[in-house]
């Protein structure tokens, strides 16, 4: 057990005169009260999506004792609102190789290959293991899996479950086998013996589906979402009490703050909050010598996404804040196919799967003309960048705010079995798609960028493990083919697990952090930092709206460090300001990343720098933290990123240090590896 003595912050930034890709904390975490009470495991999944449930089956498997933290019920990630499937050569004459000659012309030059391979390679044995846990997927009248072609694929290759409910069912079956693997049933809760404080204005929140998209879960009949107060799930102590019974222990409505290390620097632990239920103070830490970030993406630092409210991009700000890098920020995926809720629409908004136009869905405008023919040899199925552009020009060739997808032809029957979610979704927004067709526009969907790793989920933090889409393995690019997102999370997520069990090691003592931490931000900085994002560095983006956006954030940046460095102020610690924060920081590197990126590739859109260039910009923008809040940015060598990021988690020494002051918005640089700082 830890004491709630105050020690040290993590380990000391050395400052200057460090290679760029070797580690150094920054010694920044989120403002928070010192941990109460702690519990030990072996490894420490934080997200329970594919890929964070995933790493957890496979590593209690091989005997290890793990802890899963999620910040609301299981399923409240991505995964469960998957719809299109998952992508994986399984079909008869389809081979790894075409599976990976599609990826990487999505990723649009900037793929890293050993990674695809490793991702096609693995992947139709992944989605094997995947039926064998137990996820039921949909098969013709021999048995065999049905596969769907989806945009930039050139072959049926989709498996798909429910129609277009598969992240539904792959949610439903990892949750049932962790259970069966040793997890407590879920019980309500009761406060964790050792926590005693009051977390200074925190209030359970309350997990309400967003008021704009009324939507319906798949899977399921709409679902209302249960406050904290009410949700029954298993509490730290509990936890610790049962461990010896189970390998896999669940800790939900839990937000994780930041990474604890030992005094050589690796990686200890987490320190978490947990949510509600009539406490109101939960933080505590998990001592482990290894933590898998599995947080999913950040569609919420825009303000219309198809992701849900978690999603706000806390696996990246904590990796940041403990020194890892992080790489392709500025390729996020607008998906082009989003019903279109009006012009104030906020939050998670349905999505139309790709699956839809992959079934002969027709993208028209007001007037019924069909805009793809000609722009693309796959029409409608061209990859998504393509298609999301498409919409934004014919959106401003016609004054629209939308354009439509027609899929009358389907008939009734196809719409109820083959996109019965889908139907559901857009009736219930008074749309009737057997009859009239959907108003659709963009909306940010993916971020293909993420925390650095190599192929077996490294970061440049040892210890530290990044999967699914919280991670940058490389095997995106610049644009994320459809339905490889899931693939992407299962076999990963097997690599790390093998990584991990393979490499036992007695957890370090953690430096426990001193009560103070970095400012926060408050609360409605969230709705601030969409407001820029959507303005600033959306479908279109330009040196002058990056510049907007970049000034936007950092006046919020710097208000909240100077009221805390002058007057010691900062916003209360509760799950909302955290958040903020945490969004502020990854919107902060986005744009830094996307100013700098000078040309327009994949889903990066320039409009001020339209063409792709590839002699100076086929190399990845690779960003981390310093400890003096600036960011500094470096250029890889070309699209694969090397193995910079050694086995043992480590980085390898040679890169070049990063200057010593910080400086504006540099001018771009293709030295490869090269650093430099940005404010
Ligand atoms: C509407 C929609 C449709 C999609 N369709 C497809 C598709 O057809 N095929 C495909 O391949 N991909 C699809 N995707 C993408 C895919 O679903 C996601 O990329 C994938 O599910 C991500 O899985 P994950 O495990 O990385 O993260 P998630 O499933 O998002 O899980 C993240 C987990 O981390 C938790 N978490 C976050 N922050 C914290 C914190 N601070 N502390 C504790 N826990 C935290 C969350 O609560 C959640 O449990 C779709 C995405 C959306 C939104």
């Amino acid at each position: 057990m830890t004491t709630n003595a105050a020690g040290r912050i993590g380990t000391i930034p050395s400052g200057t005169g460090t290679p760029a890709s070797q580690h150094t904390s920054t010694g920044i975490r989120l403002h928070a009260p010192v941990p109460g009470w702690s519990i030990d495991a072996d490894v420490v999944v934080v997200g329970s999506g594919v890929a964070g449930l995933t790493v957890a089956l496979r590593c209690a498997a091989a005997g290890a004792r793990v802890t899963v933290v999620t910040k609301a019920h299981l399923d409240d990630g991505s995964t469960r609102w998957a719809q299109g499937g998952i992508a994986a050569a399984l079909g008869e004459g389809d081979t790894p190789a075409q599976h990976l000659a599609d990826t990487l012309v999505a990723g649009a030059g900037l793929c890293d290959e050993p990674a695809v391979r490793a991702l096609v390679t693995d992947g139709p044995d992944a989605v094997r293991r995947l039926i064998a846990t137990g996820a039921l997927f949909d098969t013709g009248d021999d048995g065999a899996i049905l596969l769907a072609r989806e945009g930039g694929h050139h072959r049926r290759r989709i498996a798909h479950a429910g129609g277009d409910a598969t992240g539904a069912e792959v949610s439903r079956a990892l949750i049932a086998a962790v259970r069966a693997a040793g997890a407590p049933a879920p019980r309500t809760q009761t406060a964790p013996g050792t926590a005693s404080r009051s977390a200074p204005g925190q209030t359970a929140r309350a997990q309400t589906a967003p008021e704009t998209a009324s939507q319906t879960a798949p899977g399921e009949a709409a679902r209302t979402r249960t406050a904290p107060e009410t949700a029954s799930r298993s509490a730290p102590g509990e936890a610790a009490r049962t461990q010896d019974g189970g390998r896999i222990e669940l800790i939900e409505n839990a937000l994780v703050l930041d990474l604890l290390t030992d005094a050589e620097g690796r990686t200890a632990g987490v320190t978490l909050h947990v949510m509600g239920a009539g406490q109101r103070d939960g933080v505590g830490a998990v001592r482990a010598r290894a933590v898998v970030l599995a947080t999913g993406g950040m569609g919420q630092v825009y303000s219309a996404t198809t992701n849900p409210s978690v999603s706000t991009g806390d696996g990246v700000a904590l990796a940041l804040r403990a020194g890892a890098e992080v790489s392709d920020l500025e390729f996020v995926q607008f998906h082009p196919t989003v019903l279109w809720l009006g012009p104030d629409a906020e939050g998670q908004q349905p999505l139309v799967s790709e699956a839809v136009r992959g079934e002969g869905a027709h993208l028209v405008d007001a007037d019924g003309t069909r805009f793809m023919l000609g722009q693309h040899e796959l029409a409608e199925l061209a990859p998504r960048d393509i298609v999301a552009k498409a919409i934004m020009r014919r959106m401003r060739e016609t004054g629209g705010a939308h354009m439509y997808l027609d899929a009358r032809h389907f008939g009734a029957q196809m719409w109820q079995e083959r996109f019965p979610t889908i139907l559901a979704a857009c009736r219930a927004h008074g749309i009737d798609p057997v009859t009239e067709p959907i108003p659709v526009a963009p909306a940010a969907h993916y971020a293909s960028g993420g925390v650095r790793t190599d192929l077996r989920g490294h970061t440049t933090v040892p210890g530290l493990y990044a999967c699914g889409e919280v991670a940058c393995t490389g095997v995106h690019g610049a644009n994320r083919l459809a339905s490889n997102s899931l693939l992407e999370g299962l076999v990963f997520a097997e690599r790390i697990a093998a990584d991990i069990t393979a490499h036992p090691a007695a957890p370090g003592e953690p430096v426990i952090p001193a009560p103070a931490g970095s400012p926060l931000l408050a609360s409605e900085a969230r709705y601030e930092v969409q407001r820029i994002m959507t303005a600033g560095a959306g479908v279109l983006r330009s040196a002058e709206s990056l510049a907007t956006a970049a000034g936007a954030l950092e006046r919020l940046h710097t208000a909240a460090v100077e009221a805390y460095d002058r007057e010691g102020k900062t916003a209360e610690p509760c799950v909302e300001t955290w958040e903020a924060t945490n969004l502020a920081l990854v919107a902060r590197v986005l744009v830094a990343a996307a100013r700098r990126r000078e040309e327009t590739r994949g889903c990066h859109w320039r409009e001020d720098r339209p063409d792709r260039d590839d002699e100076q910009w086929r190399r990845h923008l690779v960003v981390r933290l310093t400890p003096y809040r600036t960011l500094a940015v470096r250029t890889t060598e070309g699209p694969e990123f090397g193995d910079d990021v050694r086995d043992d988690g480590t980085a390898a020494p040679g890169a070049p240090a990063h200057p010593a002051a910080p400086g504006g918005a540099a001018a771009p640089q293709h030295q490869p590896s090269a650093s430099k700082e940005l404010s």
